[in-house]
């Protein structure tokens, strides 16, 4: 049997109306891979906060808000149903969905996922619950500024006898450091799961979209299936912190061993039911399993085209297309 058939029961076979609670925590340590910026304004975006929850020095951290870590991750999916042909890029066509516009489909997988609010037209809650992550290091350690001249688009200084003095100053995040984050999955179909686990495991770039040095790589070190949601990205950076006793520099294989250990103790002192918690090999073979889904031409575009199905009726029984009459 593989890890994915012995987690069936922990998903529906539709998607419900009301909340239900059945709730999926995917664990991980996002890891910068090499310059991210995520700013606002020209500056990374940072907080002041305990450095640990028994170290109670404060401690300056950037912080990742949940647009930036999310919005990569619904355009990875976009970009899948669209190369699936489940959705289109064609304005006027049928399955056009235009991404968090007026043109917004109501009714695919991102739409009815991740959730949208379109003023009069209709709005649908996110079934993915994140929020802000914080690096487990220090603002101070964690980032560099650059000062860089920007080029024409040729590539020189200078364009017809004028020089460029633009002198951008960009605050990037310096490559290996940590973000620890929990993302729910609320009331899912084993086909959403999948969904979003797959962007999950195929976003590779986060931060401004028009730097192309974001790179950064989800090391997901538990998948948790609980009755009620769990311990904040805050919390868990700050046991993370505790646990590595001020060495944050620590290779990923020692912070993500470190995460495992914590996040069992903290598990233990959350007041939920835990149906499965998934860590160690488990977790290697179930991502194993996702990843042969996402490589499987034929079992992949079965999978989604199923879970097009469940959004739509969704959005057909329920949601925003709801017919006139039916309640
Ligand atoms: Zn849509």
């Amino acid at each position: 049997m593989t890890i994915l058939e012995t987690i069936q029961s922990e998903f529906h076979a539709a998607y419900p109306r009301l909340a239900s609670g059945k709730y999926i925590h995917i664990l991980m340590v996002r890891h910068s891979q090499s310059f991210p910026v995520f700013q606002t304004d020209g500056v990374l975006n940072v907080a002041r906060t305990q450095a640990g929850l028994k170290t109670s020095d404060a401690m300056s951290r950037l912080v990742m808000f949940k647009r930036k870590q999310i919005t990569p991750e619904r355009l990875a999916g976009r970009e899948l149903l669209r190369s699936l042909d489940l959705t289109s890029a064609i304005k006027g066509t049928e399955n056009f969905c235009e991404y968090n516009g007026e043109d917004s489909c109501k009714k695919c997988p991102d739409c009815i996922l991740y959730g949208f609010a379109i003023g009069d037209s209709g709005s649908e809650r996110s079934k993915v619950y994140s929020d802000s992550a914080f690096s487990l290091s220090s603002y101070e350690t964690s980032h560099k500024s650059f000062t860089f001249n920007a080029p024409y688009e040729g590539g020189t200084m200078s364009e017809g006898g004028q020089m460029r003095s633009a002198i951008n100053e960009l605050d990037h995040v310096l490559p290996e450091v940590s973000f620890p984050t929990v993302e729910t999955l609320r009331d899912l179909t084993y086909e959403g799961f999948i969904y979003v686990l797959g962007n999950l495991m195929r976003t590779r770039r986060y931060g401004a979209q028009e730097s192309r040095t974001g790179t950064m790589k989800n090391h997901i070190v538990g998948i948790v299936m609980a009755d009620g949601e769990i311990f904040s990205n805050l919390h868990l950076t700050q046991a993370l912190y505790d646990a590595l006793k001020g060495d944050l520099q620590a290779p990923i294989d020692v912070i993500r061993q470190q995460a495992t250990t914590v996040i069992n103790a903290l598990l233990d002192q959350e007041p939920v039911r835990k149906s499965q918690i998934i860590m160690g090999e488990a977790l290697e073979s179930l991502l194993a399993e996702v990843g042969a889904i996402y490589q499987d031409d034929a079992q992949l575009k079965a999978m989604m085209s199923t879970l097009y199905q469940q959004t739509r009726t969704y959005a057909e029984t329920y949601g925003a297309l709801m017919k006139k009459g039916k309640k």
